[in-house]
């Protein structure tokens, strides 16, 4: 290499004292993390203030001072108090994953450019797809997050079930998904890029407790038939995210047999239940499915993104893009699978496989046991401990780590109470010790905490509600 800019960028000398350096900047950022918490998980400012600092950073800052700025100007999930948003700590293990996928670059489409990762990714998704209850026809793949899975899976289902061939003759008719309310808005999405329309979404009310009321699947079914609309699947949410409640996958499984509907879960967030001994039983017929997805990057300790998209039947994953119509699955479940390119959305993408692998290896798939199971206990725990506590209320009893509440007091009407609780979590934002979230429902404001952190504990949920409580008294 002659040009000195070219030899400078891949100078190893430079990777390996750089490396070395950050290695240790982040690794004692953990160990500050987990030990001794600084004052704030998020240092929050204004959008315009950080666009601000990052436009003079690039003209005039110190180049070497840059991760620092990252580590300082980010929030940090590894933090007890982080109780927000769904995606988790990493484990260390896969950032060192990470770093061996950004150098080596092997994209997984093409063989040649997986022969590590495409066998990983069959006997990951082999692994789950037999604690699914899939038999031995199931297969398939990990790609770029919950929201690209959820809509190859019904690429997929649409390839499967519906008459018409719409991969080559596009839409000619009609064509309908049902899901719950409550469901992640992906899938909304989804179904509007598949070119479905408003129509096309089929939502079913959830009951009190925010799960699918499945007693109505059937009359709201005929009715949509009756107004010329082909059904083709059925998505239940497992958990769905705002409140963490599962849909009963059993009934929508059997519904979806009755009536041949491709029945996908998202299971996006919940999908390491299947791990969990104490909580298996939460995703009940989840065998009945079709396909499931499974996000490392939320329940599974993994960076972002990684998500699992795995088919009770491997011959619809080879299906969903190719040109062939749907019924002329005559490839075999073997068919071309170390090719990944054919079935993921993606062309070039990154080596996921070794997060899932590494973990697996190293720890033994125990680990999601433990994992899964801590943070649901503590979710409802904390259930526990907003219900004894009178100057709060639930949406409704947590089932997972995800938890709904809100500051109540039957003194103030609905909209006074929204207002308050809005401030509250506005106070939290801009205080930053803690970092929680918001939502919606049935036009109610909650306050909204995902436990995602094995470092969380009671004791952290606790001071939370305290913290709160100083926030109210002053407010009055
Ligand atoms: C998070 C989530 C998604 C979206 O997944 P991404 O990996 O963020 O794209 C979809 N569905 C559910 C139920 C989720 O919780």
């Amino acid at each position: 290499m002659t040009n000195e800019l070219l030899k400078k960028v891949y100078d190893p000398e430079y990777f390996k004292k750089t490396g070395k350096q950050l290695i240790e900047k982040l690794g004692d950022h953990i160990a500050q993390v987990y030990e001794n918490p600084p004052g704030t998980v998020i240092p929050y400012k204004e959008p315009k203030d950080s666009l601000d600092f990052w436009n003079a950073y690039l003209k005039k800052g110190k180049s070497e001072h840059f991760f620092e700025e990252v580590l300082a100007r980010s929030t940090h999930l590894h933090h007890p108090k982080y109780i927000a948003h769904q995606v988790g700590p990493a484990a260390p293990i896969t950032v060192l994953t990470s770093m061996i996928s950004a150098i080596l670059n092997n994209g997984t489409a093409v063989y040649e450019m997986g022969m590590v990762t495409n066998p990983m990714e069959r006997i990951i998704t082999e692994l789950l797809a037999k604690k699914i209850g899939y038999d031995n026809q199931s297969s398939g793949f990990l790609t770029s997050g919950g929201t690209l899975a959820n809509l190859t899976a019904l690429l997929s289902a649409r390839k499967a079930k519906v008459r018409e061939d719409v991969w080559n003759k596009g839409h000619t008719k009609p064509l309908g998904i049902m899901v719950s309310e409550e469901a992640h808005y992906c899938i909304e999405r989804a179904a509007k890029i598949m070119g479905l329309g408003e129509m096309g979404i089929i939502k079913i009310p959830v009951n009190s407790a925010y799960t699918m009321e499945t007693k109505l699947l059937e009359k709201i079914y005929q009715e949509t038939v009756q107004k010329g609309i082909e059904v083709f699947a059925i998505v239940g949410s497992a958990p769905s995210t705002a409140t963490g409640i599962f849909d009963h996958l059993d009934a929508i499984g059997d519904f979806a047999i009755e009536h041949n509907l491709w029945f996908h879960v998202d299971a996006a967030h919940g999908g390491a239940t299947l791990f969990s001994k104490k909580y298996r039983h939460l995703l009940n017929g989840i065998s009945k499915s079709n396909s499931v997805v499974i996000d490392g990057h939320k329940m599974m300790m993994m960076p972002g993104i990684t998500t699992a998209l795995v088919y009770k039947d491997s011959r619809h994953s080879n299906a969903t893009f190719s040109q062939k119509a749907d019924y002329l699955l005559e490839d075999s479940v073997d068919s071309d699978w170390y090719n990944s390119g054919k079935r993921t959305f993606e062309c070039t993408k990154n080596m996921m496989a070794l997060h899932w692998f590494s973990l697996l290896k190293t720890y033994g798939e125990d680990i999601f046991n433990v994992y899964v199971t801590y943070l649901f206990d503590l979710g409802i725990a904390f259930g526990a401990m907003i219900e004894n506590d009178s100057q709060f209320e639930l949406a409704t009893q947590p089932k997972t780590n995800i938890v709904c509440f809100r500051y109540y007091d039957s003194q103030k009407d609905c909209d006074r109470l929204n207002e308050i609780n809005i401030q509250i979590r506005r106070a939290l934002l801009e205080d930053g010790e803690f970092y929680i979230v918001q939502t919606k429902l049935r036009g109610i404001h909650y306050l909204r905490c995902t436990i995602m952190n094995p470092f969380t504990t009671e004791s952290h949920l606790k001071a939370l509600l305290v913290k709160i409580k100083e926030f109210i008294k002053e407010l009055k």
